[in-house]
């Protein structure tokens, strides 16, 4: 317990401190876009238009780091609203067999109840999303990936997403939530994956761990306190309830 304390009181700092450096730069990030922009636009067909355009590739790279670093920060809002995650999952099936290698077996196997949670989609999808890419990663030479929901006792839905990979020591199983953290080549990886949906999971007043052994597997666990209210058929207009930034 005072392990898991610590823990949590470790990624609360750095969660407070990847926040504010997001939400500056960001800023300094918009001016450099938009001088980068009038420079091309000012110097077309030269050299010069060339080396702006390098600055404004550069800056979406950036910018799409500190999108990571707000999300894993409490700055980012989550807009929930009440979402069937059996729905949720399988809707993604087909996208999530794209993003994986053939030689990888996927399967999917939701729960015979339906479990309403109190979710922001687009985010939620997102979390699923970047755990089928690493396990993906973790599995070069293909393997199995299994995405499971059930409901458990106390008014809990559990997603379980788990691999046949290459597993985590001990010490990676201690640092993949932090922001930055790879143990992938420079460029392949960002390290911002898994915190940002650590992030994003803590938003939902949720909880996410992982079990690991290399050379065997891994497996991440979603836990969600289930709603009690029904999913609405718009989304616009739905009851929503915004995270307050601090
Ligand atoms: P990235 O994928 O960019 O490295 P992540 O935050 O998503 O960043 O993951 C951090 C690290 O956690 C990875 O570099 C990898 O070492 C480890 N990891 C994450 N998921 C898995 C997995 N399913 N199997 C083995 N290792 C994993």
């Amino acid at each position: 317990l005072e392990e898991q304390l610590r823990h949590a009181q470790k990624m609360e700092a750095i969660g407070t401190l990847a926040g504010g450096i997001a939400h500056d730069f960001n800023n300094l990030l918009t001016v450099i876009a938009g001088y980068a922009s009038l420079i091309q636009f000012n110097s077309q067909g030269s050299e010069v238009a060339s080396m702006a355009a390098e600055i404004q590739g550069s800056v979406e790279r950036a910018a799409e780091m500190t999108r990571g670093l707000l999300a894993f920060s409490r700055k980012q809002a989550v807009n929930l609203m009440p979402v069937e995650l059996n729905q949720l999952v399988e809707g993604l099936h087909k996208s999530l067999r794209r993003l994986i290698t053939e030689d990888i077996e996927l399967a999917v196997e939701v729960s015979s109840v339906p479990l309403i949670v109190s979710s922001d989609k687009g985010q939620l999808e997102q979390v699923l999303f970047n755990l089928v890419v690493n396990a993906r990663d973790a599995m070069p030479s293909g393997g199995k990936l299994l995405i499971r929901t059930e409901r458990l006792q106390l008014n809990h839905a559990l997603i379980t997403v788990a691999d046949t990979g290459v597993g985590m020591s001990r010490e990676v199983q201690d640092r993949v939530f932090e922001p930055f953290f790879t143990t992938k080549e420079l460029g392949v990886g960002t390290g911002l994956g898994l915190s940002t949906c650590y992030g994003i999971i803590k938003k939902h007043n949720g909880i996410i761990e992982l079990q690991s052994e290399p050379g065997a597997g891994t497996v991440f666990s979603i836990y969600l306190p289930l709603s009690e209210e029904l999913p609405e058929a718009d989304s616009a207009g739905g009851r929503a309830q915004w995270a307050t930034g601090n």
